[in-house]
C-alpha cells in the first residue's frame, strides 16, 4: 500500500496543504505524530532516500527547497523544528517521504497514543 501514490497525489484522501510546486507536495499530516507535523513527498513515485535511483536527486533537492521555507517559518513560529525520513523497517509508507515536527511527541512508531504527562 502505497498512501501518498494511490490517495494523496491523487486527490482521493483530502489534505490541508501547506506548500506545492509541480514536482513537490507538503501538507498537514493526517494523523498527526507531533503537534505540528508536516509531510513533504515528490509527486511522482521515488521509494525512498535510502533506494534513490538515478536522476532522482533533483527532486531531493526540489524537496529540500519546500522544507526549508517551511522550516523556516515554523521556526520562527515555533522556536525550533526537525525534518527526518524513514528508510528500509522504519518506513512504513514505501515513498519517499520527509517530516517536518515540532513539539512533543504525541504518538509512538505503532500509532499508540504517548500520555502527555509522563513527556519530561
Ligand atoms: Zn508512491
Amino acid at each position: 500500500m502505497d498512501f501518498y501514490c494511490d490517495q494523496v497525489v491523487p486527490g482521493i484522501t483530502p489534505v490541508d496543504i501547506v506548500a506545492e510546486t509541480p514536482e513537490v507536495l507538503a501538507f498537514h499530516h493526517t494523523r498527526p505524530y507531533w503537534p505540528l507535523h508536516i509531510v513533504v513527498i515528490p509527486k511522482r513515485h521515488i521509494s525512498s532516500l535510502a533506494a534513490l535511483e538515478e536522476g532522482e536527486m533533483a527532486i531531493v533537492q526540489q524537496m529540500l527547497a519546500v522544507a526549508a521555507d517551511i522550516c523556516r517559518e515554523v521556526t520562527a513560529k515555533e522556536g525550533g523544528c526537525r525534518l527526518s525520513t524513514n528508510c528500509g523497517d522504519h518506513q512504513t509508507t514505501k515513498h519517499l517521504h520527509f517530516y517536518i515536527h515540532s513539539g512533543s511527541r504525541l504518538r509512538d512508531e505503532h500509532g499508540n497514543s504517548i500520555p502527555q504527562d509522563n513527556q519530561p
